[in-house]
């Protein structure tokens, strides 16, 4: 069953942090040599150009990750433990409890609308108890929020797409966290293109099923002066021929200390140019809860990094 009856049981939230509608909140995931474990999850407002309100949920899938990518504060805190369907259900519960209690007398309470798995941890690497919560989530009933509206997002775990094509979900959202598009950068920004190079994992996205008018999130950190050049979008828009994809170029927010630095944004802005004069289509993704940690690979607590 993809849900238990003690992770139905109410939990209570450790730690809360707000800016502005943005808000982070951890819950307890049992022990690690002593020290607390959470999960950590972000609800993130969003606005249409109707003015319509909604949120995303960010979630996480494990407490730490064992993916090594270089850039990210999750990957510096190894694998510490793998969620149960049960405990990625309940960030979904709190989420909807929290947005229930700031609710303002009188006006309807707006919902979580779509689900992220870009939170703690590599959501393929977790393979069971994730496709278990997603099932739950899009079931009729307690949660109803259609498999269109929730997106995987991995670092490329081939075996998991592979796996995760046999479900027969061709409407669920997957995105690639790319970062580089040649495999000498790659293999050293993220480890596991060693074992699993470009040209691998772009086959994998090319049987991949999924109805028409899915595309693909292929989420690009810019780093500084590492592949945000003319010829690293060059190398982007090759890898991206053929396959039905959106770019998405996410700032990078250094903790301390970090080893690489963002991107300037006029850098960013000439990368974003250059890939949609290639006939990419490409945006650039504000980043919402840079101070909380919570945007893309900046969650996880620092006092459990490896350093
Ligand atoms: S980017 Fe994703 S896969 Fe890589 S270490 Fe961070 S959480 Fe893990």
């Amino acid at each position: 069953m993809a849900d238990t009856a003690e992770s139905i049981a109410p939990i209570a939230v450790s730690r809360i942090v707000r800016e502005g509608t943005a808000v982070k909140f951890c819950l307890p995931a049992g022990r690690y040599k002593n020290q607390l474990l959470e999960t950590e999850s972000v609800i993130i407002p969003m606005r249409n150009f109707h003015g319509d309100r909604w949120f995303t949920l960010c979630v996480s899938s494990q407490v730490g990750c064992r993916m090594g990518c270089t850039f990210c504060q999750t990957g510096m805190m190894g694998l510490l433990s793998n969620l149960t369907s049960g405990q990625i259900l309940q960030q979904l519960r709190t989420a909807r409890e929290l947005l229930r209690a700031d609710a303002t007398d009188g006006l309807p309470i707006p919902d979580i609308r779509n689900i992220v798995f870009m939170g703690m941890g590599e959501p393929l690497d977790n393979f069971d108890a994730v496709t278990q919560a997603i099932s739950a989530m899009a079931a009729p009933g307690e949660f109803n929020i259609p498999l269109s509206r929730i997106t995987v997002s991995t670092v490329g775990r081939v075996d998991g797409i592979r796996k995760l094509s046999a479900m027969n979900w061709p409407t669920l959202r997957l995105a690639v966290s790319l970062t580089a598009a040649t495999d000498s950068l790659r293999n050293e920004l993220m480890p596991i293109n060693k074992a699993v190079p470009l040209a691998q994992l772009r086959q994998a996205l090319l049987d991949y099923p999924r109805t028409g008018r899915t595309r693909f999130l292929i989420e690009y950190v810019m780093l500084k002066d590492v592949n945000d050049s003319p010829a690293d979008a060059e190398a982007l828009a090759r890898w991206c021929e053929a396959l039905p994809v959106t770019v998405n170029l996410i700032p990078y927010n250094p903790q301390n200390p970090a080893r690489f630095a963002p991107s300037e944004s006029e850098t960013t802005v000439a990368f974003l140019t250059h890939l949609r004069k290639l006939g990419i289509l490409a945006k650039r993704r504000a980043t919402i809860g840079q101070p909380l940690m919570a945007a893309c690979g900046q969650l996880g607590n620092p006092a459990l990094r490896r350093g």
